[in-house]
């Protein structure tokens, strides 16, 4: 990567690569094809990558973007696209107006809820059948009647029906047993809402359901260069480095122990550094004692004992130079070594979505 002018008083930030997100995104309309609209899912300031950056690099290729609530939806339209703004998951009643008087695209489980909404003016919904999630979404057996009755209400204009993926990247069996009961439902949909668009697939079954005719998809995760699915992470190139800097060098004798509980002690005199990123920037405190590593210098380091709330310590003993202020990479590339997003999270016993949404309001970000 090239040398980027990072002002050298930042402790911790992320460097976003916007022309890797773009690419991704256009792996992803070649993986689809020309047809379905894209809904971008920039949940969680755009799965901690900064939303405002990512919605101006995304919007040409993109028809909706999602988020998650109200707030989000502001910041999404502050960016100023033009492009629609769903609301992907339920609004508290007292969000209701202001989703409304803001023109975003709600989604309602029921049309009762779509009704609710729309005291508050002319409203596009988003209606939800569940089919497997059990999470939000009006149960297969009733969405014909709900769309019924959306159909007849005044104010309420039905843009979109869709459902949700729990399983894509784990059961097949499953996922396909539930694309196929959703295609024999929106058959019947279709014939009465002529004109709305129908949308299914995350990540997971854009990457492997992609000969799924649907009107919109709905990538997230694979949009920041992180594949769900092992085998695809080659076609993807991630578009976040998670840095830090060494704020203290120390030499500890044979004996040392290190960090809360003192889960690590020195076996021999050893150099440490310490890294200015804890667990409330977001490092998972959860790798400790992991075999968790860090690159200094292009060398990978070792985390010793417990993560604490600001501050690691890393074995830097066998670096023939290191400095007050040198890199510190967390997640990203230096020289020969990487580290990836999937690392950190297997590491910890979690999943990427949870590593890239918990970086911190500390951690300030770079777009390149
Ligand atoms: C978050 C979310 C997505 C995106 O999921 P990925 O696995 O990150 O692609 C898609 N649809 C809905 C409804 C979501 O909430």
């Amino acid at each position: 990567m090239p040398a980027l002018s990072v002002p050298d008083h930042l402790r911790t930030w992320v460097e976003i690569n916007l022309g890797a997100l773009q690419r991704n995104l256009a792996f992803v309309r070649k993986h689809v094809g020309p047809q379905p609209g894209i809904l971008a899912v920039v949940k969680a300031n755009a799965y901690g990558h900064g939303v405002e950056g990512v919605v101006r690099a995304l919007a040409r290729d993109t028809e909706v973007f999602g988020v998650a609530n109200v707030k989000e939806a502001l910041e999404v339209a502050s960016a100023s696209t033009g492009r629609c703004v769903m609301l992907l998951s339920p609004c508290l009643p007292a969000e209701y107006e202001m989703a409304v008087r803001s023109g975003y695209i709600v989604t309602a489980s029921s049309a009762e809820e779509a009704l609710a909404y729309s005291r508050h003016g002319d409203v596009r919904v988003n209606f939800k059948v569940d089919t497997g999630m059990g999470r939000a979404g009006c149960s297969s057996a009733l969405a014909v009647d709900e769309v019924h009755q959306m159909l007849g209400m005044e104010r309420v204009f039905l843009y979109s029906i869709s459902t949700h993926l729990p399983s894509a990247d784990e059961d097949a069996d499953f996922t396909i047993a539930q694309l196929t009961s959703f295609d024999v439902l929106s058959d019947q949909l279709r014939a009465i809402a002529p004109g709305v668009k129908f949308h299914v697939l995350n990540s997971a079954g854009v990457l492997t359901r992609p000969d799924h005719r649907f009107d919109l998809v709905r990538p997230g995760l694979i949009l920041y260069g992180v594949s769900p699915l092992p085998e695809y992470s080659m076609e993807l190139e991630p578009v976040l480095s998670w840095k830090s800097r060494v704020v203290l060098l120390r030499d500890l004798p044979a004996g040392a122990s290190v960090s809360y509980g003192r889960s690590f002690i020195a076996q021999k005199p050893i150099r440490t550094a310490l890294v200015a990123v804890g667990y409330a920037d977001g490092f998972p405190r959860q790798v400790s004692g992991r075999g968790a590593s860090v690159l200094v210098r292009g060398v990978r380091c070792a985390v010793l004992g417990r993560v604490t709330m600001d501050q690691i310590v890393v074995d830097v003993s066998m670096l023939l130079e290191v400095r007050l202020g040198d890199e510190v990479t967390l997640v990203g590339r230096d020289g020969a070594e990487r580290i990836d997003v999937d690392d950190l999270a297997s590491q910890a016993g979690t999943i990427s979505w949870e590593i890239l949404s918990g970086i911190g309001r500390r951690v300030e970000h770079f777009h390149v």
